[in-house]
Protein backbone atom coordinates (compact mmCIF):
# COMPACT_ATOMS: atom_id res chain seq x y z
CA UNK A 1 0.00 0.00 0.00
CA UNK A 2 1.34 3.05 -0.83
CA UNK A 3 -0.91 6.14 -0.33
CA UNK A 4 -3.14 4.04 1.58
CA UNK A 5 -6.34 4.47 -0.11
CA UNK A 6 -8.84 1.89 -0.17
CA UNK A 7 -8.44 -0.25 -3.02
CA UNK A 8 -10.95 -1.72 -5.71
CA UNK A 9 -9.52 -5.08 -5.61
CA UNK A 10 -7.51 -6.42 -2.98
CA UNK A 11 -4.85 -8.29 -5.40
CA UNK A 12 -3.94 -5.01 -6.21
CA UNK A 13 -0.28 -3.09 -4.63
CA UNK A 14 -1.45 0.27 -5.93
CA UNK A 15 -4.36 2.44 -5.97
CA UNK A 16 -5.13 3.77 -9.45
CA UNK A 17 -3.29 7.16 -9.02
CA UNK A 18 -0.19 5.54 -7.71
CA UNK A 19 0.12 3.06 -9.60
CA UNK A 20 -0.29 5.19 -13.40
CA UNK A 21 3.17 7.79 -12.18
CA UNK A 22 6.59 6.81 -10.67
CA UNK A 23 6.54 8.73 -7.09
CA UNK A 24 8.84 10.48 -5.12
CA UNK A 25 6.71 9.41 -2.05
CA UNK A 26 8.04 6.74 -0.02
CA UNK A 27 4.59 6.09 1.43
CA UNK A 28 1.86 7.88 3.13
CA UNK A 29 -1.41 7.76 5.23
CA UNK A 30 -4.48 9.94 5.22
CA UNK A 31 -6.37 9.43 8.79
CA UNK A 32 -10.26 9.00 7.14
CA UNK A 33 -11.65 8.95 4.02
CA UNK A 34 -12.68 11.72 2.56
CA UNK A 35 -16.35 11.04 3.55
CA UNK A 36 -18.86 11.36 6.14
CA UNK A 37 -18.40 14.38 8.39
CA UNK A 38 -14.71 14.52 7.54
CA UNK A 39 -15.47 17.12 4.88
CA UNK A 40 -17.24 19.77 6.49
CA UNK A 41 -15.03 19.43 9.47
CA UNK A 42 -11.31 20.18 7.14
CA UNK A 43 -13.82 22.98 5.33
CA UNK A 44 -14.87 24.72 9.45
CA UNK A 45 -11.09 24.45 9.93
CA UNK A 46 -9.83 26.12 7.02
CA UNK A 47 -12.89 28.59 6.33
CA UNK A 48 -13.97 29.23 9.53
CA UNK A 49 -11.15 29.65 11.63
CA UNK A 50 -11.74 26.42 13.69
CA UNK A 51 -7.70 26.32 14.42
CA UNK A 52 -8.93 24.43 17.50
CA UNK A 53 -9.81 21.63 15.24
CA UNK A 54 -5.82 21.52 13.77
CA UNK A 55 -5.20 19.94 17.52
CA UNK A 56 -7.86 17.54 17.08
CA UNK A 57 -6.29 16.55 13.77
CA UNK A 58 -2.84 16.11 14.91
CA UNK A 59 -3.75 13.86 18.01
CA UNK A 60 -5.49 11.53 15.77
CA UNK A 61 -3.10 11.20 13.25
CA UNK A 62 -0.77 9.96 15.73
CA UNK A 63 -3.39 7.77 17.56
CA UNK A 64 -3.81 6.70 13.44
CA UNK A 65 -0.64 6.14 12.12
CA UNK A 66 1.75 6.36 15.27
CA UNK A 67 3.01 3.16 14.15
CA UNK A 68 3.69 4.00 10.83
CA UNK A 69 5.56 6.99 12.27
CA UNK A 70 7.68 5.15 14.32
CA UNK A 71 8.73 3.07 11.32
CA UNK A 72 9.52 5.78 9.20
CA UNK A 73 11.44 7.28 11.62
CA UNK A 74 11.07 10.94 10.49
CA UNK A 75 13.92 13.39 10.99
CA UNK A 76 11.52 16.69 10.26
CA UNK A 77 7.88 17.58 9.56
CA UNK A 78 7.40 20.29 6.58
CA UNK A 79 3.46 21.50 6.03
CA UNK A 80 2.32 21.97 2.84
CA UNK A 81 2.78 25.75 2.36
CA UNK A 82 -0.07 27.88 0.88
CA UNK A 83 1.30 31.04 -0.97
CA UNK A 84 1.99 34.22 0.96
CA UNK A 85 -0.73 36.11 -0.15
CA UNK A 86 -3.16 32.70 0.23
CA UNK A 87 -1.94 32.54 3.69
CA UNK A 88 -2.39 36.37 4.66
CA UNK A 89 -5.85 36.39 3.16
CA UNK A 90 -6.67 33.19 5.12
CA UNK A 91 -4.53 34.32 8.36
CA UNK A 92 -2.95 30.70 8.54
CA UNK A 93 -1.50 28.16 6.95
CA UNK A 94 -4.00 25.00 8.31
CA UNK A 95 -1.37 22.26 7.29
CA UNK A 96 1.33 24.47 9.67
CA UNK A 97 -1.19 24.40 12.43
CA UNK A 98 -1.96 20.26 11.82
CA UNK A 99 2.15 20.08 11.66
CA UNK A 100 3.04 21.97 14.78
CA UNK A 101 0.52 20.21 16.49
CA UNK A 102 2.12 17.08 15.61
CA UNK A 103 5.61 17.90 16.40
CA UNK A 104 3.95 18.77 19.85
CA UNK A 105 3.18 15.59 20.50
CA UNK A 106 5.61 13.46 18.93
CA UNK A 107 8.84 15.81 19.85
CA UNK A 108 9.82 15.38 15.95
CA UNK A 109 10.75 19.13 14.90
CA UNK A 110 8.57 21.00 12.30
CA UNK A 111 10.14 23.42 10.02
CA UNK A 112 7.82 25.56 8.00
CA UNK A 113 11.05 28.21 6.21
CA UNK A 114 12.38 25.25 3.96
CA UNK A 115 9.86 24.39 1.57
CA UNK A 116 8.07 27.62 -0.63
CA UNK A 117 4.68 28.34 -2.89
CA UNK A 118 6.17 30.12 -5.59
CA UNK A 119 3.32 30.69 -7.48
CA UNK A 120 0.32 31.17 -7.03
CA UNK A 121 -2.00 28.39 -8.81
CA UNK A 122 -5.65 27.59 -9.35
CA UNK A 123 -7.29 25.63 -6.94
CA UNK A 124 -7.07 22.06 -7.95
CA UNK A 125 -10.59 21.26 -7.18
CA UNK A 126 -12.06 21.23 -10.63
CA UNK A 127 -8.89 20.53 -12.61
CA UNK A 128 -8.52 16.98 -14.28
CA UNK A 129 -4.93 15.02 -13.24
CA UNK A 130 -2.81 16.31 -15.98
CA UNK A 131 -4.40 19.91 -15.51
CA UNK A 132 -3.08 19.40 -11.53
CA UNK A 133 0.14 18.74 -12.74
CA UNK A 134 0.08 21.77 -14.87
CA UNK A 135 -1.37 23.64 -12.88
CA UNK A 136 1.48 23.00 -9.80
CA UNK A 137 4.69 23.44 -12.41
CA UNK A 138 6.86 25.47 -10.59
CA UNK A 139 5.02 26.03 -7.76
CA UNK A 140 7.12 24.60 -4.95
CA UNK A 141 10.92 25.68 -3.98
CA UNK A 142 12.83 24.22 -1.69
CA UNK A 143 15.43 26.98 0.42
CA UNK A 144 19.20 26.42 -1.01
CA UNK A 145 21.04 27.18 1.77
CA UNK A 146 19.83 24.20 3.38
CA UNK A 147 20.76 20.64 4.15
CA UNK A 148 17.67 18.37 4.67
CA UNK A 149 17.75 15.50 6.93
CA UNK A 150 16.69 11.66 5.64
CA UNK A 151 13.40 11.26 6.48
CA UNK A 152 10.98 13.90 5.78
CA UNK A 153 7.61 13.70 7.18
CA UNK A 154 5.11 16.30 4.95
CA UNK A 155 1.52 16.96 6.33
CA UNK A 156 -1.57 18.01 4.58
CA UNK A 157 -4.82 18.22 5.38
CA UNK A 158 -6.47 16.77 2.17
CA UNK A 159 -5.10 14.06 -0.21
CA UNK A 160 -7.15 13.74 -3.19
CA UNK A 161 -5.28 12.33 -6.73
CA UNK A 162 -1.73 13.22 -4.69
CA UNK A 163 -0.47 15.90 -7.13
CA UNK A 164 0.68 18.22 -4.51
CA UNK A 165 2.35 16.03 -1.97
CA UNK A 166 3.95 14.46 -5.47
CA UNK A 167 5.09 17.74 -6.23
CA UNK A 168 6.26 18.73 -2.82
CA UNK A 169 8.05 15.43 -2.66
CA UNK A 170 9.88 15.76 -5.74
CA UNK A 171 11.18 19.21 -4.72
CA UNK A 172 12.60 17.63 -1.42
CA UNK A 173 14.22 14.70 -3.16
CA UNK A 174 15.61 16.74 -5.75
CA UNK A 175 17.02 19.08 -2.91
CA UNK A 176 18.30 16.12 -1.17
CA UNK A 177 15.88 14.18 0.98
CA UNK A 178 16.55 10.18 0.85
CA UNK A 179 12.58 9.75 1.62
CA UNK A 180 9.81 11.58 1.98
CA UNK A 181 6.13 10.35 3.79
CA UNK A 182 3.28 12.21 4.26
CA UNK A 183 0.27 12.15 6.38
CA UNK A 184 -3.41 13.71 5.65
CA UNK A 185 -6.32 14.54 7.45
CA UNK A 186 -8.28 12.74 5.17
CA UNK A 187 -7.80 10.75 1.48
CA UNK A 188 -9.92 10.27 -1.64
CA UNK A 189 -11.40 6.59 -2.03
CA UNK A 190 -10.07 6.82 -4.96
CA UNK A 191 -11.79 6.17 -8.25
ZN1 LIG B 1 -2.46 5.36 -4.09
Amino acid sequence: MHCGKPLQREEEEYCQDCGKRDSFIRQGRGVWLHRGKVPGAIYRFKYHNKRRYGKVFASEMERHCGKELKRWDIDLIIPVPLHASRKRRRGFNQAEIIAEELSHLTGIPVRNDLLFRIRRTRPQKRLGENERRQNLQGAFAVKKTQSLPSNILLIDDIYTTGSTVERCAKMLRLAGAENVYFLTVSIGQGT
